[in-house]
């Protein structure tokens, strides 16, 4: 019995502590400020500068989470391919499937960080012309899923990393 009453009072005693001295808190202060004030930013789901348009993760997508919005000035990414669109991810939709990722052809042919992530994208290290130089390294049903996903342009393009 007075095992079970100094229990009790132990922990009273610690949540107490943790109620009123904030003890046992894993989150910054930072992050803490940015929670009280609503200004948590929203996650990086797209690296636009290595995204080549293709659309394949908004036609992968299964929630619908995907939309592929215009660029208000066309980029050409290589002579004659003119990116007109990238994704944004509506995260309330998103079920963190990450076939958006696994699909996306800068992953899936060539290896590199995929532009797209419904988590967070982290940062870029090669520029889409470095990436598209490298030599395909997919094999030919990743080109064949791709093919059924994604305009013939894009696919042109991301053949060409076959050539050195
Ligand atoms: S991770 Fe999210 S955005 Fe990407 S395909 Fe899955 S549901 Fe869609
Ligand atoms: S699949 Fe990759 S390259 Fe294609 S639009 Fe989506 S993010 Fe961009």
């Amino acid at each position: 019995m007075i095992t079970f009453l100094r229990l009790m009072l132990e922990g009273a005693y610690r949540n107490f502590a943790r109620i009123v001295n904030k003890a046992d808190r894993a989150t910054s202060i930072e992050i803490r400020r940015k929670v009280v004030t609503l200004s948590v930013p929203p996650l990086d789901t797209v690296l636009d500068e290595t995204c080549i348009g293709c659309s394949g993760c908004y036609n992968v997508c299964p929630t619908k989470a995907i939309t592929m919005v215009p660029l208000e000035r066309p980029v050409e990414i290589v002579e004659g391919y003119m990116k007109t669109q990238v994704p944004r991810i509506d995260l309330e939709k998103c079920v963190y499937c990450l076939n958006c990722h696994d699909i996306c052809p800068i992953y899936s042919v060539f290896g590199e960080a995929a532009p797209i992530h419904g988590r967070d994208v982290g940062t870029p290290h090669m520029t889409i012309q470095e990436i598209l130089k490298k030599p395909v390294r997919a094999p030919p049903e990743t080109i064949e899923q791709l093919s059924k996903l994604i305009p013939v342009e894009s696919l042109a393009l991301i053949k060409g990393g076959e050539r050195k």
